[in-house]
């Protein structure tokens, strides 16, 4: 045994990963443990980490909490997936849906069966066949309708008001929180483990766990156990966001835009009050006037905050969960905001530790398992994100560099193996299903030089029929679907702020 039993857990920080680590701890574990979160309002948060992916969905249920209160209290949309704008190319958009694509075999996935229809000189257009991305690309949604599919969603959300929201669930069920800055962090004179935490007040905080949530500050697993980070500039140099806010100009589009430009790409979150907008660069291709300006010619309604820059290093934490202290959140690293991952990282995180707790005191053998999963888990949504920026035909400085640098060999296995087999695949720790990687990589531009022979094999006309079924069943599907505003308006409509 490493360390005395659990009984008290201290969240250092109260943004998104702060108060999700508190709720889910104390609605979970509440009748074992302690959960005290310390947070500072003079520091405040980041402030932006507004889309999220379907699994927010699962992690709400195992939270239970209610989907219609907890939009109208984060003033959220729906989101079906992400419109990539001039990727490949100026002027070449593509989707990727949350949506399964067709209807794949447990021999072959859908798309090869699409990739010997054009051949063929049919099967039309890979989108057809996705029913979130049809609606998405018409602005229509609907949920819980009896005897209609589910679609796949995900949610645009007020970051501000969705921590004040998880705070609130987190209180009720018993957590306590404090109010105040954190000056200094206590270690056991021998193990190094810490003990406690001083505020600016004076007050000593003690506890037996500690989970750092003090974002890119990192204060307890960096400034007091120096655990070190993982740099990943080099696949992915962007460093820099610079963010405002718009006031919503008409109803909220079910998906969130993601559009690339000369030096960097530009974010268009809708929610039903206003509009979160960002641009993503690289310090080291533009300078920030010139990034500040781009984004406030670009943005759609009039701006009610002014535009701030935010840094960060792309890259992980060696070890998320060293000694006593556990990272999650920004403290535990970041790769950029393309795919809405961060939020995701963290509800994995806290419902790993939930599984591991170490109620008998941490151990070496619970901190490896914990942070084996935390590195497969970044490494594979890194790979997923370089493939973005990699997979390009643009030809400006900061695309070239991403076009020609090296990439890590788990990425380059997997862009051989769908550009010359059209295989693709989701592995045990992979965060993106193989209807993502396919979006993706054909959205970016690499169509694959051969398809499953076993698309081949189904007696001529029969594959025509199939797929023009599935695409006719879409749409028809599609166009019964209400209006995503009107829906939002009546299934769970946020007070006027
Ligand atoms: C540009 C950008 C865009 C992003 N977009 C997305 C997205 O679309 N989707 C997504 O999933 N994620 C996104 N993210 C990530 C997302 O913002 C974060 O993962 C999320 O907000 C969680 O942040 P956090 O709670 O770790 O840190 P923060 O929000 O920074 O919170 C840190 C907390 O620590 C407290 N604190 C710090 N120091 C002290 C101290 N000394 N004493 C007391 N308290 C202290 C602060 O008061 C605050 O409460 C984005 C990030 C960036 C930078």
């Amino acid at each position: 045994m490493d360390s005395p039993p659990v009984k008290r857990v201290i969240v250092a920080g109260g943004g998104t990963a702060g108060w999700i680590a508190a709720t889910a701890l104390v609605r979970h574990l509440g009748k074992i443990i302690d959960v005290t979160l310390i947070e500072s309002d003079d520091i405040g948060t980041v402030g932006v980490g507004e889309a999220t992916i379907p699994t927010s969905r699962t992690f709400h249920s195992f939270l239970g909490l209610d989907e219609r209160e907890f939009m109208a209290a984060a003033q959220a949309s729906f989101k079906l997936g992400i419109q990539f704008e001039n990727w490949q190319r100026p002027g070449k958009d593509y989707f990727h849906s949350f949506g399964q694509i067709g209807k794949s075999t447990w021999m072959s996935d859908f798309h090869h069966f699409w990739l010997y229809a054009r051949k063929q000189g049919s099967g039309g257009d890979l989108s057809d066949y996705c029913l979130e991305l049809q609606a998405a690309k018409a602005g229509r949604f609907e949920t819980g309708v009896q005897g209609k599919a589910e679609l796949s969603y995900a949610y645009h959300l007020d970051a501000m008001r969705y921590a004040r929201y998880l705070r609130s669930v987190a209180e009720q069920e018993g957590a306590v929180r404090i109010e105040g800055k954190i000056e200094q962090v206590l270690q056991h004179g021998e193990t190094g483990h810490v003990t406690g935490l001083k505020l600016q007040s004076g007050e000593l905080v003690e506890g037996d766990l500690f989970i750092d949530c003090t974002g890119f500050r990192a204060l307890l697993i960096e400034g007091a156990l120096n655990s070190g980070f993982e740099d990943w500039s080099h696949y992915l140099p962007a460093n820099s966001a610079v963010a405002v806010q718009t006031q919503s100009s008409r109803d909220p589009v079910p998906y969130t835009r993601a559009i690339a430009h000369e030096s960097g790409w530009r974010w268009q979150i809708p929610l039903q009050h206003r509009t979160g907008n960002g641009f993503v660069y690289a310090s080291s291709f533009l300078e920030d006037d010139a990034a500040i300006a781009l984004l406030t010619r670009a943005v759609e309604g009039e701006m009610i905050t002014d535009p701030r820059i935010i840094r960060f290093t792309t890259g992980m934490r060696k070890t998320a969960w060293n000694k006593n202290v556990i990272a999650m959140g920004l403290s535990s690293g970041f790769v950029e905001p393309l795919e809405s991952t961060s939020i995701h990282l963290f509800k994995t995180a806290v419902t790993r530790l939930i599984q591991l707790f170490p109620f008998g005191g941490v151990t070496s053998a619970l901190t490896d398992r914990y942070n084996q999963v935390f590195r497969a888990e970044m490494e594979s949504v890194r790979d997923f994100i370089i493939a973005h920026y990699h997979v390009t035909q643009r030809t400006e400085a900061l695309w070239e560099y991403c076009r020609n640098m090296a990439i890590p060999d788990s990425l380059m296995h997997r862009l051989s193996l769908f550009e010359q087999q059209g295989h693709a695949f989701q592995g045990s720790d992979d965060l993106f299903r193989v209807d993502s990687w396919v979006q993706v990589l054909m959205g970016q531009g690499i169509m694959p030089q051969n398809h499953h022979p076993v698309a081949a094999l189904m007696p001529p006309g029969r594959l025509e029929e199939a797929m023009m079924n599935v695409g006719q069943g879409i749409k028809m599907a599609v166009g019964q679907m209400p209006a995503h505003g009107a829906f939002l308006k009546q299934y769970a409509p946020a007070p006027l702020p």
